[in-house]
């Protein structure tokens, strides 16, 4: 089997902390990315931290306490098959799937923060 439905997009090489605060991503289309714990963690996909649509209900949660300890702390993280990075946090939180699409979109590098024209990404990025 030759699946290459999948493995369009880039992949994850390496994902290693480097800073108290930053993760550093090694891409296999040879990006390195660059992403802090506060925005991984704040981005988490899982149904709990990003809400969900069931049946035309969606569903919000409620406003995370941004305070609790080991909350931005990375704990450990493994790839998911060949698609996705779960990531344990240091609060007990390890529902979160980070896809390769997702994980890419919150690329924070200087290159990427650039070609994104969010205004609060710019001003991340002074
Ligand atoms: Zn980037
Ligand atoms: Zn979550």
């Amino acid at each position: 089997m030759n699946d290459k439905s999948r493995s369009s997009f880039p992949a994850v090489k390496s994902f290693k902390q480097t800073g108290a605060d930053t993760i550093e991503i090694q891409w296999t289309d040879g990006h390195c990315g660059l992403v802090s714990l506060g925005t991984l963690r704040d981005m988490c996909p899982c149904a709990g931290c990003a809400g969900e649509s069931i049946l035309f209900e969606s569903y919000s949660p409620p406003e995370p306490d941004r305070k609790a300890p080991g909350r931005y702390e990375l704990k450990a993280a493994s790839p998911v098959g060949n698609y996705a990075l779960k990531i344990v946090w240091g609060d007990g939180h390890e529902l979160g799937i980070y896809s390769w699409e997702h994980l890419r979109s919150l690329c924070e590098c200087e290159q990427c923060l650039i070609a994104s024209n969010s205004p609060k990404r710019i001003e991340r990025a002074k």
